[in-house]
């Protein structure tokens, strides 16, 4: 059995829910289907799991929440209207809507784009409706407790025909409706691929597969064909929007290969996440970085004598609300990347730290990006990371920093702030050689 799971771009319409179910029909495997909720139709069009977060919120404001409401009704009246089927649509909102009224939880409201399209698009499609509710289990911190896996494999596992799960949410410890963070709906389709004990778990989106850079960065990016569970990791880590990041584990355990297709372009092969690939084509699957980040230098005399104080000043900085992202220790010093996409006054941090840990001195440098060069051929292939950096140091990008080691699959450098876009589409230019 295949699990087939599609984004909101993919449903955002009935010509786009009518691409998708052809996608289903062309392989009689595709017997697990785990949807998201409608997405934008077009740049200027807000997702409908949005506008029902809106709602929630206007609601809650006591302000009027109804004709956001009415915006989501009206879509979802028109595709079952254009997909005729025979589903009860506008009693279903009702019901919601008077959930609203009544002060219902946010989990629930915003559940309910994935809970609606499943419902719709099971009825066109003649498969089974699964209520996500009745068989995937989130701990009270939202995420994926592992009894899913055995209800999805009772109620499942032997299923002969068709059946749709809708994404994103399922139920909480407290028996109520809980969703998974953003993006959630990747989690879902881990989850029921575990499930069932998937021979694939097949991700169809708008783009043919993982690319080798952020295409609004670097538009040469290519697609990676095959790319290892721990890169797709790495990759997130360093900023790359792949991939949700939970819907990794399920599926890695249970060794189920990840697949990930384009609606629009189903002929494409895409990229397949798999435990592992040889790298001798591709060392290295691609570059993504972060920013901006402040260089935050702290001294210590005889440092190797307090093992504990990095821990110390970062929990530190935690309370301040400041979040670490990076650690390089030096003898005597030990140099901290400290996320600083929102001002803070740095000598006040600086006092803070030097009044609560046991530091000797504290200073904030330059602000900074941080760029991750992810591959399993980075540790094979001699002179690779070299060639790389140098093609760097040749346009006059300077590298402030540098680590390569901790898993072997990723360097990580910092650079100026300034230089960040260039340093992409030169690491870019070097994977294409
Ligand atoms: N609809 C949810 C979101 O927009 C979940 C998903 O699409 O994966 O985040």
């Amino acid at each position: 059995m295949k699990v087939v799971k599609f984004g909101g771009t993919s449903l955002a319409s009935a010509a786009q829910i009518k691409k998708a179910v052809e996608i289903i029909q062309a392989d009689d495997q595709r017997q697990a289907i785990v949807l998201s909720a409608p997405g934008k139709r077009d740049n200027q069009d807000i997702k409908i799991t949005d506008l029902l977060i809106n709602t929630h919120k206007q609601k809650t404001a006591g302000e009027d929440y109804l004709q956001t409401f009415a915006k989501i009704r009206a879509r979802f009246s028109e595709l079952s209207e254009l997909l005729e089927v025979d589903v009860n649509i506008e009693t279903e909102l009702d019901v919601i809507q008077k959930k609203i009224e009544a002060g219902t939880t946010l989990d629930f409201v915003e559940s309910r784009g994935e809970y609606l399209n499943s419902l719709i698009i099971s009825k066109y499609l003649g498969a089974e409706f699964i209520d996500a509710a009745d068989v995937v289990r989130l701990t009270a911190d939202g995420r994926v407790d592992p009894e899913s896996y055995e209800l999805i494999n009772k109620r499942l596992g032997s299923a002969t025909g068709r059946f749709v799960v809708p994404g994103f949410y399922g139920t909480g410890p407290d028996g109520e409706i809980k969703t998974f963070s953003r993006g959630g709906s990747d989690i879902s389709g881990a989850i029921v691929g575990r499930g069932v004990n998937a021979d694939v778990y097949e991700n169809w989106t708008d783009v043919s597969g993982i690319l080798q850079a952020d295409p609004r960065i670097v538009p040469e990016a290519q697609p990676v064909p095959e790319i290892t569970y721990a890169e797709v990791r790495e990759l997130a880590s360093c900023g790359a929007s792949v991939f949700h990041e939970e819907a990794i584990a399920p599926v890695r355990d249970a060794k189920i290969p990840i697949n990930i297709k384009n609606t629009n372009s189903p002929a494409d092969g895409g990229t397949m996440i798999q435990a592992s690939r040889s790298a001798d084509k591709m060392p290295v699957v691609g570059v993504s970085g972060k920013k901006p980040y402040r260089v935050l230098k702290a001294e210590k005399f005889m440092l190797n004598r307090y093992p504990e104080l990095p821990g110390q000043v970062k929990e530190a900085l935690a309370q301040q609300k400041l979040a670490v992202e990076f650690d390089m220790k030096g003898f005597d010093s030990f140099a901290l990347m400290v996320d600083s996409s929102s001002d803070f006054d740095e000598n006040a941090i600086c006092q803070y730290l030097l009044e609560k840990t046991e530091i000797d001195a504290c200073s904030f440098g330059m602000t900074v990006a941080l760029v991750g060069i992810v591959g399993v051929g980075l540790q094979n292939q001699t002179g690779l990371l070299g060639r790389m950096l140098n093609a760097l140091d040749q346009a006059g990008i300077e590298i402030r920093s540098i680590s390569y080691g901790g898993s072997q699959l990723t360097a990580l450098l910092a650079i100026n702030l300034d230089d960040y876009e260039k340093s992409l589409k030169i690491l870019v230019g070097q994977l294409q050689k």
